[in-house]
């Protein structure tokens, strides 16, 4: 693609709208074939200003309000879920970055994420612990002024081509928060492929054997790394998962909605045909109270409401269901040609499934709400 860069703007939901349909949608199904996303797409998503949503503007972001984050989101999600899903990374690792890391790895990291030359991506899970994120077993000791790892994560998104690591590790059984650059030795990084959904996500696999850091790497106290930083982190990256989930929604339901005009069965398009009117009337009413969850969390976001927690998994769990939903009855709605590879609704079914699993599953959003409303 040869558009010309502009110089980075403060995105808006109408902006981000044309840049999706005209740079995002158009290779969304290679992306997905290819499980890969550009890196030339990442220069021109910093050029808009989508790489910077979570870093302050004296920081070179373009950090933008809720209501717009979650728009912008949808915009994404609409456009292609593993885009929007990188953007979520890059919000997890600079959202906490801004709050809780030194001047020195400010000035370092986040004028350059935000330019896009650089790409970040965060490492909490592991092969044997996933949702139970306090049992985390990658070990740090501390050590001559050093920070040294043992450990392995996986299914870590942008792992194949991230510039820089968030790595979640126990120091003395206390949590921390380091960050790992590429090259450093001792970080080896194993792609996975052969994800389902998410196909673009470039998943991997790290191992940390001795990777020794410098102890200004650790990012907040000894001790914040889970119940700050990371807690931290997955808060953010629920919203905009959430917001993104409801643009997956509405993906599926404008592909059923011009399929069902232009297919006729019976003498009739198959939107005339009440039980597909039923599933049509579903993914509306789905999405849009998806979106208005979405914006209830993101006004209390705003406010700095501690009540936004709660909002936000609330917004997320729903949300993540009502792609799932709307995902399935475009399948339905498409008949066998929803079933081919290369029909959207068939990308859009393998990717709503994963909005259920990552940054959090709905199983632990209901027990965290359960807890929130003190049942
Ligand atoms: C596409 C993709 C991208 C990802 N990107 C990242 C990333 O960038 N960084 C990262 O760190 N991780 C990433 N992950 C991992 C993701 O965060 C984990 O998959 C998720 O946290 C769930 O962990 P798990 O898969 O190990 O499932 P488990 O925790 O093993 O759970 C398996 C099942 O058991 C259920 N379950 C577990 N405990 C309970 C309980 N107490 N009560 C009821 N049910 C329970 C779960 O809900 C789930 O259904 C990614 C995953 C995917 C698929």
């Amino acid at each position: 693609m040869n558009t010309p860069l502009k110089a980075t703007a403060v995105p808006t939901a109408l902006a981000i709208r044309q840049f999706v349909d005209t740079h995002i949608l158009p290779q969304a199904a290679q992306m997905d074939q290819e499980q890969e996303i550009p890196r030339a797409l990442f220069t021109e998503m910093a050029a808009e200003g989508l790489t910077g949503l979570a870093i302050p503007e004296k920081y070179g972001g373009t950090a933008v309000d809720y209501a717009t984050l979650g728009a912008i989101h949808e915009e994404l999600g609409r456009g292609y879920a593993s885009v929007q899903n990188a953007c979520t990374v890059f919000g997890m690792v600079c959202k906490p970055l801004a709050r809780f890391g030194s001047e020195a790895q400010k000035h370092k990291w986040l004028p350059a994420i935000a330019g896009g030359e650089v790409i970040p991506a965060i490492a909490i899970t592991e092969p044997m612990v996933g949702s139970d994120i306090a049992k985390l077993e990658t070990e740090a000791v501390q050590e001559d002024g050093q920070i040294i790892l043992n450990g392995r994560k996986k299914y870590i998104t942008l792992g194949q081509i991230a510039d820089v690591f968030l790595v979640f590790a126990r120091l003395n059984g206390r949590g921390v928060a380091v960050l790992v650059e590429r090259g450093t030795a001792g970080l080896q990084i194993n792609p996975m492929r052969g994800l389902m959904g998410l196909r673009a996500n470039m998943i991997a696999e790290l191992t940390f054997e001795h990777c020794s850091v410098p102890v200004e790497n650790l990012v907040g106290k000894i001790g914040f790394g889970f119940t700050h930083v990371a807690n931290y982190a997955l808060d953010e990256g629920r919203y905009t998962t959430a917001c993104g989930s409801v643009g997956l929604a509405q993906a599926c339901l404008e592909q059923s909605i011009h399929y069902a005009s232009e297919r006729v069965q019976f003498g009739e398009p198959l939107r005339k045909h009440q039980l597909v009117q039923k599933m049509l009337s579903e993914m509306i009413t789905g999405s849009k109270a998806a979106r208005e969850l979405c914006a209830a969390a993101g006004r209390l976001r705003e406010q700095g409401d501690p009540a936004a927690i709660t909002e936000t998994l609330v917004a997320k769990y729903h949300a993540s269901k009502a792609a799932v939903h709307a995902a399935d009855h475009a399948l339905q709605i498409h008949g066998a040609s929803g079933c081919m590879s290369g029909c959207p609704v068939e990308r859009f079914y393998r990717d709503a499934k994963i909005m259920e699993i990552i940054e959090g599953t709905s199983q632990m959003h209901e027990l965290q709400i359960a807890r929130n409303f003190r049942l």
